[in-house]
């Protein structure tokens, strides 16, 4: 398929691909994988990858920045490594329902004279609007970022926005008053609806609310989670672990081929859902600790609890020296590692070198024109003589 023409591109620099084919730019991701492994003394090569279709209109979550400049609200994505917003009516990456409610929002903010929080003269009140969509069932979720917890004229932006579409299920207002560029705050307010949306996928249910990770791409990350089932080849008697879980996908999605999962992850909230989705799945067979992902493996290791398969999906940053020593305590048959920064997956795996193998590489196209890249990775314990 040919590129996607973008009137936005040479300004918002989020797409940084979308000059070549889309045959090419998977290319080029197998390429950055394998060559972030062979830096990193890696023999093993990827030569698949799983191409996303569509490859737009992807995304389920939008951020979008707010400014007043000439009495007119510019609103839309910063520039890359920028704090200057690049006004945009709709971004191609994001589906139509998204786009539509994204204008809608912006006009009611116009209309009702709403003004955007200014940083530096620490005036007005909104900083972003955060959208999520569940893909599946289109239910929409909106959270306004405000910069102070007062909201004149509350009531009207809701009733205005619930207007907007009805597949509005929930407004929330979180309230961040940080200095930095973290979009949102610690403390929330329900407007309306039950602060968070449901998607579905593959008979199981996932209630995705403001603050907790839910990957971007949806019908990849259906796609993700077969192959990592896949990969696992689980018998039923296994116990496995699920690190950085967040709102308890993976495991969710596996327990019925298991016989226990235990799940670590360190958003609270995330956790919260986490337990609320298994018990809407009627999954028992799952185990939730809001911790952070390395104090419980490590503390896990110096128990005799036997465990078959480390999953671990960290965030870009990739994992740590003590999470990756605690898996040699505790000796798992199977690794899988899940990892959306081939840089800081390579990282890791040289650390488990030693006494781990690779026996499969696999990619998912989940951030379609972005550089980004997902890998799956297939571990086997070398057994010594
Ligand atoms: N496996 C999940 C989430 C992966 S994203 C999924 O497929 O949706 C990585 C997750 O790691 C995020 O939820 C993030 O909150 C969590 N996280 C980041 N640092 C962590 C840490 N030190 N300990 C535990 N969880 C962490």
């Amino acid at each position: 398929m040919n590129n996607i023409k973008c009137p936005y591109q040479s300004l918002c620099g989020s797409c940084q691909l979308l000059n070549d084919t889309y045959q090419n730019t998977l290319k080029f991701k197998l390429k950055y994988v394998n060559e972030s492994l062979q830096k990193n003394g890696i023999k093993k090569s990827v030569s698949t990858i799983i191409p996303a279709n569509p490859n737009y209109n992807y995304r389920n979550k939008m951020i979008i920045a707010y400014k007043y400049q000439n009495g007119k609200i510019i609103s839309g994505f910063y520039e890359e490594n920028s704090h200057h917003i690049v006004n945009i009516e709709e971004c191609l990456m994001n589906t139509p329902l998204q786009n539509q409610i994204a204008k809608g929002i912006k006009k009611i903010f116009q209309d009702l004279k709403i003004k955007p929080y200014d940083e530096d003269k620490k005036t007005g009140l909104i900083r972003y609007v955060l959208l999520r969509e569940a893909i599946y069932t289109n239910e929409v979720l909106v959270v306004i970022v405000t910069a102070s917890e007062i909201f004149p004229g509350r009531g009207e932006v809701v009733k205005r926005i619930r207007g907007l579409s009805n597949k509005i299920k929930s407004i929330v207002q979180n309230i961040n008053q940080r200095k930095t560029s973290i979009v949102l705050g610690d403390k929330e307010r329900l407007l309306y609806g039950k602060g968070y949306i449901t998607d579905i996928f593959d008979n199981l249910k996932f209630n995705i609310t403001s603050k907790a990770f839910y990957q971007i791409n949806t019908i990849q990350t259906k796609h993700l989670y077969h192959e990592v089932k896949r990969l696992a080849a689980f018998k039923g008697s296994e116990c496995i672990v699920d690190a950085y879980s967040g709102l308890g996908t993976i495991g969710l999605f596996l327990a019925s081929k298991v016989k226990e999962v235990y799940s670590v992850e360190n958003n609270k909230q995330a956790v919260n859902m986490a337990i609320v989705n298994a018990k809407i799945n009627n999954i028992k067979n799952i185990n939730f600790v809001c911790d952070d992902a390395t104090n419980y493996l490590v503390n896990l290791s110096l128990t005799k609890t036997k465990v078959d398969t480390v999953i671990m999906d960290p965030p870009r940053s990739g994992s740590t020296i003590a999470f990756l020593n605690a898996i040699k305590q505790i000796k798992p048959s199977k690794v899988i590692y899940v990892s959306c920064d081939p840089e800081t997956l390579a990282r890791d795996l040289k650390y488990l070198k030693e006494n781990y193998m690779i026996e499969n590489i696999e990619c998912v196209d989940m951030f379609c024109w972005t550089k980004h890249i997902e890998t799956i990775v297939l571990l086997k314990k070398i057994t010594k003589n």
